[in-house]
């Protein structure tokens, strides 16, 4: 007998999505090489393949076919009984829904004048000229907003312009839930921060500017993505300016990092290894047969950082992980780190120092980075903050945050990309991830009571497990909120956060 998802609309609608993922995986490719080898004098014209691509994927998602067609699954009671297609006709909808909401006209102008500011604001960035940037700033805010106009039909009653842009990053969370959470969160992190500075210890951080070259950067990053598990045949690692990683398709998920010979080695193999906790979640999830389909998609951008942040912090800065990775690096680096105790590689992976740039932060004061841009970008939509006020509010907030004086806007509020091309809604899924990750590391150690002794041999096969059951094989099967209780039996908490760095901080500072 054949099962519900065999019926002829759930298959047409499938073939439809299908299609356009893969239009849509063919522009991820275009945009991989646009960051890594495509020669400057093809910028012109690969800016054009990216638009006429994203537009062509625009314009099949939002088919009429497509709302047809979902209309039928919908009324469909088969259907509506399988869980696993109750789930993707779910999704299907709001997807839909909210990309026929928003006029293509509209969708151009965005990514036409996100393109334009984001060549001023790199220029501006550069000279640390605010005025240079303030128009553009203007004009992407101003589409933005209008982008969240449109949206709101979509929105349930009572919801704020901004919910309707978070939505698309973290869909079903709210600014008030999101302010609710980092309120406690900043406390007990500008505590942990002034209670480092007043501990009067200073960190040996002398291994974290040890010289080696980036072939054998690239030698150690390899061998430990391989130990995570991260297929190397269905996978590359290449090197960028902005490190990231791209589910390109089934097959094909491509990481990107920077080794700096100057600048020490730690911070590209944490990038790495951060890259490589995307990387595996793209690996695992069912993108074979259901390629298209949400349910072999991410179920949000907060649940995705919290695989990078969980193998970049959890694990790479753990005792138990340099315990392996520490002599591999000293046969890789040799005689580099010859002298290198265990102690002084593990302490020097958790120092807690105030820094002006959000992607050079220590694990602590990241999060406090991040409420800042939360609660500006969040006033600029609502109409409460003037794009002009920007740097001084900016370096007000960091004043009372961090205790430094911001010296200039480069150092400030130009030095993400972001905003220029209207990113809005995304920062705070980077310290949600952060949350979410502590969250389920709780529940890992838990599970898992012999996890440090199989880390400290090299073996990750246990952790990675755990996260392909618990979390990348259901794609968008659950909301970020709903796979967080079923996770963990709780809703999202600040508590496992701040117990995972006030220990951090406790082994490393004393206080
Ligand atoms: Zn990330």
């Amino acid at each position: 007998m054949p099962g519900p998802t065999e019926c002829a609309p759930y298959q047409e609608l499938k073939n439809l999505l299908r299609e356009a993922a893969t239009l849509g995986s063919v522009g991820a490719l275009v945009s991989w090489d646009q960051e890594t080898y495509m020669p400057s004098a093809a910028g012109a014209h690969r800016s054009e393949q990216a638009a006429l691509l994203s537009g062509l994927v625009h314009e099949r998602k939002t088919s009429p076919r497509v709302g047809d067609l979902l209309a039928e699954c919908e009324s469909e009671p088969a259907l509506r009984e399988s869980e696993g297609a109750a789930a993707n006709i779910r999704e299907m909808r709001r997807d839909y829904d909210r990309a026929v909401r928003v006029p293509t006209e509209l969708v151009s102008e965005l990514a036409r004048v996100g393109s334009l500011a984001q060549d001023v604001w790199k220029e501006a960035r550069g000279k640390s000229d605010f005025a240079m940037f303030a128009p553009w700033l203007d004009r992407v805010m101003g589409l933005t907003r209008r982008k969240a106009e449109f949206l709101m039909a979509t929105m349930p009653p009572g919801a704020e312009l901004y919910d309707a842009l978070l939505d698309e990053y973290e869909p079903g969370m709210t600014a008030a839930q999101i302010q609710a959470t980092f309120t406690p969160l900043k406390v007990q992190l500008s505590g942990l921060v002034q209670a480092v500075a007043g501990s009067g210890h200073t960190v040996d951080v002398s291994v974290t500017k040890v010289q080696v070259p980036a072939a054998r950067q690239h030698q150690l990053g390899t061998l430990v993505l391989g130990a995570m598990g991260f297929d190397l045949r269905a996978g590359r690692l290449d090197t960028t300016a902005h490190p990231f990683c791209s589910g390109i398709a089934p097959g094909d998920t491509r990481l990107t990092t920077r080794y700096t010979e100057r600048g020490g080695f730690l911070e590209p193999l944490y990038g790495t290894m951060h890259e490589g906790g995307h990387g595996l979640y793209e690996q695992n999830l069912p993108k074979g047969d259901e390629f298209g389909l949400p349910s072999s998609e991410a179920v949000s951008l907060g649940i995705h950082e919290s695989q990078s942040r969980m193998w970049e912090n959890f694990v790479g800065r753990s005792r138990a992980f340099w315990q392996w990775a520490l002599p591999k690096a000293k046969e890789l680096f040799s005689p580099a780190l010859d002298t290198c105790t265990l102690d002084q590689i593990h302490t020097a992976a958790n120092q807690v120092s105030p820094s002006y740039i959000r992607v050079e932060a220590d694990e602590a004061t990241y999060n406090l980075h991040i409420m800042m841009r939360f609660e500006l970008e969040r006033a600029m939509i609502a109409g409460n903050l003037a794009t002009g006020d920007l740097p001084g509010h900016w370096n007000d907030r960091f004043k009372q945050s961090f205790g430094l004086e911001v010296p200039d806007a480069r150092r400030g509020c130009l030095q993400d990309v972001h905003w220029s091309f209207g990113l809005i809604g995304y920062f705070p899924t980077y310290t949600l991830g952060n949350l979410y990750a502590a969250q389920m590391w709780e529940k890992i150690n838990a599970d898992l009571p012999g996890l440090d002794d199989q880390m400290s041999r090299g073996d990750f096969s246990g952790l990675r497990s755990w996260l392909v059951e618990n979390v990348h094989r259901h794609g968008r099967r659950y909301r970020a909120a709903d796979l967080c209780r079923r996770i963990t039996g709780r809703s999202l908490e600040s508590g496992p956060l701040v117990r995972h760095l006030q220990g951090k901080v406790k082994a490393t500072y004393g206080v």
